[in-house]
């Protein structure tokens, strides 16, 4: 591990970045989420961490998460500028342009992990749940209607509880990673050779940790 970490790096470069593990930049996103959680968050310099990556970008990582506004990546995992990209969609879901982007971020730009990130009480999931059809939203959330039907849950299966609207959004995390492993050669292949990880993890809004899955 290197002796600077994430934190501590008010600016990635090429050198840190390129000396770490898909692994440790797993374990560095977990250990900043946990400094989050427990009101330990880094102190930043915005302004130099700004100036300092106008330039050029060296990000460890590509998120794949919610648009929630209570879910944003650089205070959650506690990540300074330039850190990680994030694709962000409501509910996390998986298009062309965003395996695009994840390709970008991995292949042309150097991250090391794809990490798909969905999070509890997902009001996207809770609309496929009640069946909301409006505009351009009934085509977004049709893409949850496999996760819904594949969730094995014995209780009540409606949006008012919360403990299947999680179950529902675990399937759909797993479906969510097998997705972008069946569609992305780029992706399949620079995993298989270790260049870069996938991993799908929740981030849940009580308690403000993040879990892998
Ligand atoms: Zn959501």
């Amino acid at each position: 591990m290197p002796d600077q970490t994430l934190a501590e790096a008010q600016i990635l470069t090429r050198e840190l970045r390129d000396s770490l593990s898909p692994q440790q930049v797993i374990e560095l996103i977990l250990e900043g989420n946990a400094r989050f959680a427990s009101g330990r968050s880094t102190r930043r310099d915005w302004v130099a961490e700004q100036q300092g990556t106008a330039e050029e970008q060296f990000p460890a990582a590509v998120f794949l998460s919610c648009m929630d506004s209570r879910a944003p990546l650089t205070a959650i995992c506690d990540m300074g500028i330039g850190h990680a990209f994030n694709c962000r969609i409501a509910g996390n879901a998986v298009n062309d342009d965003v395996l695009g982007s994840l390709e970008y971020a991995t292949a042309a730009a150097g991250a090391k992990l794809v990490m798909v990130l969905g999070h509890s009480n997902c009001g996207a999931i809770l609309s496929a749940i009640d069946n909301v059809h409006s505009g351009n939203m009934t085509i977004l959330l049709a893409r949850f209607q496999n996760a819904i039907e594949e969730t094995e849950y014995a209780g009540e299966r409606t949006s008012a509880n919360p403990a299947f609207v999680d179950a529902v959004a675990h399937t759909h995390l797993r479906r969510t990673l097998w997705k972008i492993r069946e569609r992305s050669l780029t992706l399949r292949e620079l995993e298989a050779a270790g260049a870069i990880a996938m991993v799908a993890a929740i981030y849940d809004l009580e308690s403000g940790r993040i879990s892998l899955i």
